[in-house]
């Protein structure tokens, strides 16, 4: 299914739901009038009230990529200017990237647990960002676990390791702090800590039940009103007594046993523990749902399609009847005193960056340079003089006078 048609099933679903067809989409009034509201998002094009929260589902599905669906990730955006990444699983930054959001905003991220389905595009966040504008380092919140070597601090610096000749390269070509990452590592352990207090936004953590120690779930607060984020997690005492009645209650619900065997190669004796023994099956999603009975509730983690949809659906049926969505990727809920309202994002599948206000600064002196001389020395001199003429222009429209590379370059072939 594509974006278009997702966003297409969801505008039909409001149509029929609503019980009143001639009402759909408001009243065409001429051929060439403004058309009406088409009951999807285009990312861009709404301002978010002061006393507004909203969601956008860049990701979430399996741990096994699927073009159509990317591993777990929220966006999470408050009516004071905030954006929020609650996961940021493999395949979702190309979903993020394409809301054209600039990547300066685009700079704190809140990890449930370490697993690669939760946090696999960080990669393409951190160099993407770099990359194309973002002045700031990333920040990263994320849990502790039983040892240091099981922390998000010891993942983090890490990754960084992992990504070294990267890192190194980038730092002279471009600048050093983009590519630095602030770590925020907390006690696992504590329910209803606070992780994050700023700007009239407060984001606790709550400790979540899943494969080993460490995992948490995020609860959001702005404007007096609620989101809890589960990240992965077995049923747990913690999420019932923290979640009852907040606005938006996103828990993961897993495929069930028989859909693992069938579609996902697992055998019988893992499918039904993968499913209820260290994730949740939709069976219980209704339980806890119908029992902290949220304004509206979300159900993702799964691979969400015409083979599969309607067995979690009745799963989670048997034991929840109050507000649900189903989430697929781009889904999109704005979040109000009043209404929470599910959508579908309709963006690009072409994006490109876009301008905040900040400016990334130009390179640092003093950083060493990473190519040896015996490198540089093989470039190819009729090549770089065949573009000079063409970045000339370019010199004379920016003024880059002073900053022309070329003559260094060129001397070493004299
Ligand atoms: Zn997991
Ligand atoms: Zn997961």
């Amino acid at each position: 299914m594509t974006k278009l048609e997702s966003g297409l099933m969801s505008l039909f679903a409001c149509v029929i739901f609503s019980g009143n067809l001639f009402a759909a989409g408001g009243t065409v009034t001429s051929p060439t009038s403004i058309a009406p509201d088409r009951y999807v998002y285009y990312p861009g094009t709404e301002e978010l009230s002061k006393d507004e929260i909203r969601v956008i589902a860049c990701g979430t599905g399996l741990p096994a990529a699927r073009r159509g669906q990317a591993a777990t990730c929220f966006l999470i955006e408050t009516g004071n200017g905030d954006k929020f990444l609650f996961d940021i699983g493999t395949g979702s930054m190309a979903n993020i990237a394409s809301l054209m959001i600039p990547y300066e905003y685009l700079d704190k991220v809140f990890l449930s647990h370490l697993h690669t389905d939760h946090m696999g595009d960080l990669l393409g966040l951190w160099a993407g960002g770099w990359t194309s504008g973002r002045p700031n380092a990333l920040r990263v919140w994320g849990p502790s676990g039983q040892t240091e070597e099981m922390g998000t601090k010891y993942a983090m610096d890490h990754f960084l390791k992992f990504v070294n000749w990267d890192k190194v390269t980038r730092e002279y070509k471009i600048t050093p702090i983009p590519g630095q990452i602030e770590t925020t590592e907390f006690d696992y352990r504590i329910p209803d800590q606070v992780v994050y207090q700023e700007n009239g936004v407060t984001i606790r953590s709550y400790p979540a039940i899943h494969t080993g120690d460490g995992p948490v779930s995020y609860k959001l607060e702005y404007a007096g009103m609620s989101v809890l984020f589960s990240g992965d997690t077995v049923p747990n005492k913690w999420f019932i007594e923290y979640g009852t009645g907040v606005d938006l209650a996103i828990h993961e619900a897993f495929q069930t046993p028989e859909q693992l065997v069938k579609y996902y190669n697992q055998a019988p004796q893992l499918a039904w523990r993968a499913c209820c023994e260290f994730h949740t099956s939709p069976e219980a999603f209704g339980k806890i749902m119908s029992t902290i009975k949220p304004r509206h509730a979300v159900a993702f983690h799964f691979f969400n399609e015409e083979g599969t949809r309607y067995g979690m659906y009745e799963g989670i049926r048997s034991t929840y009847d109050g507000p649900l969505s189903m989430a697929v990727d781009m889904m999109v809920w704005n979040i109000t005193k009043e209404s929470i309202v599910e959508r579908m994002a309709v963006s690009t599948e072409d994006a490109w960056s876009v301008p905040g206000t900040a400016v990334q600064p130009p390179p640092q002196k003093g950083v060493p340079n990473p190519m040896s001389k015996e490198m540089d020395n093989g470039r190819w001199l009729p090549a770089f003089r065949a573009q000079d003429k063409m970045l000339d222009k370019h010199m004379e429209k920016y003024n880059l006078g002073e900053q022309d590379w070329r003559p260094k370059m060129y001397e070493q072939f004299e």
